[in-house]
């Protein structure tokens, strides 16, 4: 049983990181959408918001499991026992950022795997703070995220 974890904020889910996630179970028998607590980025949505828009958008998907981590990733993946991560790649920012971090993630766990996936092109300059921002000042985000994610929006408005 291959698993792959695919790690982020997600504050909140958009549809990027839907088409990356729909991609990568595809590819392996379960995704672990690992929505992290990410205390430092004062988030719009709690951690257990942002898990629970994650769950709706694939609720009818029994090969993609959401769960919560706080602390380290590379704890979070030696206690699931997945080696494998997967990461978006859109622009050479995320490029210098991820190589940075997979090198890290590297030395901390030596067995670890990061895998990039380019967006769709649809997507391609789509980010949850673009999103977060046009959403805040009343703008329509249904083209970007799942229904019930710019329900949640319209009502943090
Ligand atoms: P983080 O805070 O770890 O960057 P995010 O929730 O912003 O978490 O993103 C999680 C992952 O999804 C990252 O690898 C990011 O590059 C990727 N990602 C974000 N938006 C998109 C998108 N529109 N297309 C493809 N990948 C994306």
């Amino acid at each position: 049983m291959k698993t792959v974890i695919y790690p982020g904020t997600f504050d909140p889910i958009t549809n990027g990181h839907v088409d990356i996630i729909q991609r990568a179970s595809k590819m392996f028998n379960q995704v672990i959408v690992a929505v992290a607590e990410s205390p430092r980025k004062n988030t719009l949505f709690t951690l257990d918001e942002r898990i629970d828009m994650v769950r709706e958008v694939f609720k009818s998907q029994p090969n993609i499991v959401v769960k919560g981590f706080s602390g380290l990733l590379v704890d979070f993946a030696k206690a699931e026992n997945a080696n494998i991560l997967i990461r978006g790649l859109r622009t050479t920012i995320d490029f210098e950022y991820e190589l940075g971090l997979s090198t890290m993630y590297q030395k901390l766990m030596p067995e670890i795997e990061s895998l990039f996936l380019p967006p769709n092109e649809k997507y391609a300059f789509l980010s949850s703070t673009i999103v977060r921002e046009v959403a805040l000042h009343g703008g329509d985000v249904t083209e970007f995220v799942h229904s019930y994610v710019a329900n949640r929006l319209i009502n943090k408005g």
